[in-house]
């Protein structure tokens, strides 16, 4: 019987193991499918205090994981594939493997959405990024592109305009699903150059491991094109981790998990930290602030009940 079991390994779920470690609950760990989490899809971290140099994304989150295990927190790797919240203690089954514990961390995280082209993929780091408020500073002066046509895309068009020399938003339709108010933003921005009904085709050049350009298609007339860029920004949504809790814990319409007040959900001795809630603020800091607020809210929990 565990005390508490941390769901997904990125900053939220190693903050809230570093805490329920120091509290002494002996926390476990499970890694998820992306250990890490996103950041260890992220080269340089620059905005996580405490770095003056900047840090290197996996790093970072290796740091946090050995600093938990310090604390007599255990990781193992695997997912959570099935949960039955129904009573407590809760009941999840680690790939087959069934365990008990008396409260459960969901810090799954969200996952960006990519176009899927292998290029992209390779070019993730290194060129290719899902994150401008992360990302944005290394291109200052370059080429930008943003793909996408929702909220996401045009803040980070706006954004990305304050580092770039030019930044064209790339986006499959001639109508955007982003709110009017973001839409007329980004319209009266003159750097942002809107590239409509197109669709990107392949990320170059996976040979230099560096983004220098793109290959896109006009979805109407089927024309392609190359475009040199520096820094592609995908921004067609994210996708948070909560399959696995369908039907027991509340989720909203794009399966965020809805939260209770605090780091509550639903269910009594369930609490959410990090992207797996938040689609607004989606930072390594913020994660690591609601890991830490699930676990005291543990911590006092067990310590109410007499564990
Ligand atoms: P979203 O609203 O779902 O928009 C995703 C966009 O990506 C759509 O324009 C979609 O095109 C496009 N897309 C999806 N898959 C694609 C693919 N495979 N290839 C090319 N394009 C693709 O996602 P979001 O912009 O991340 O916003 C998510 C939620 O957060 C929304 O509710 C939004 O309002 C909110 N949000 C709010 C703010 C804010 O208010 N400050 C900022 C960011 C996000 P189609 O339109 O053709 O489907």
């Amino acid at each position: 019987m565990h005390n508490v079991v941390i769901v997904g390994s990125g900053c939220a779920g190693n903050t809230a193991a570093i805490y329920t470690a120091r509290a002494n609950l002996q926390p476990l760990v499970v890694k998820g499918r992306e250990a890490g989490g996103q950041l260890s899809l992220t080269t340089e971290v620059e905005n996580f205090p405490g770095f003056p140099e900047g840090i290197n994304g996996p790093d970072l989150v290796e740091n946090m994981k050995m600093q938990a295990e310090r604390f007599g927190a255990v990781y193992r790797d695997g997912e959570i594939v099935e949960a039955d919240l129904s009573k407590r203690p809760f009941r999840l089954s680690i790939e087959g493997e069934w365990i008990q514990t008396r409260t459960l961390i969901v810090a799954s995280g969200a996952r960006a959405r990519w176009l899927g082209l292998p290029s992209e993929q390779r070019l993730i780091g290194h060129g290719v990024s899902s994150c401008a408020t992360c990302d944005g500073f290394f291109y200052r002066d370059k080429k930008i592109m943003v793909v996408g046509g929702g909220d996401s895309a045009m803040e980070e068009a706006n954004f990305l305009t304050r580092f770039g020399r030019e930044v064209a938003l790339v986006h499959r339709r001639d109508a955007f699903r982003a709110s009017k108010i973001m839409l007329e933003r980004a319209r009266k921005n003159p750097k942002i150059e809107f590239v409509m009904n197109t669709a990107v085709d392949e990320v170059y050049d996976v040979h230099q491991n560096i983004v220098t350009g793109v290959r896109l298609r006009n979805l109407a007339t089927g024309e392609t094109w190359q475009r040199d860029v520096d820094g592609l920004f995908i921004a067609i949504g994210h996708i948070p981790n909560t399959a696995v809790f369908r039907g027991q814990l509340d989720l909203d319409e794009d399966g965020y998990i809805v939260s209770h007040g605090g780091a509550r959900t639903n269910i009594k001795g369930v609490f959410h930290a990090g992207d797996v809630q938040d689609r607004v603020y989606r930072q390594a800091i913020t994660a690591s602030g609601a890991g830490c607020m699930a676990a005291i809210e543990v911590e006092r929990m067990l310590e109410e009940e007499g564990h």
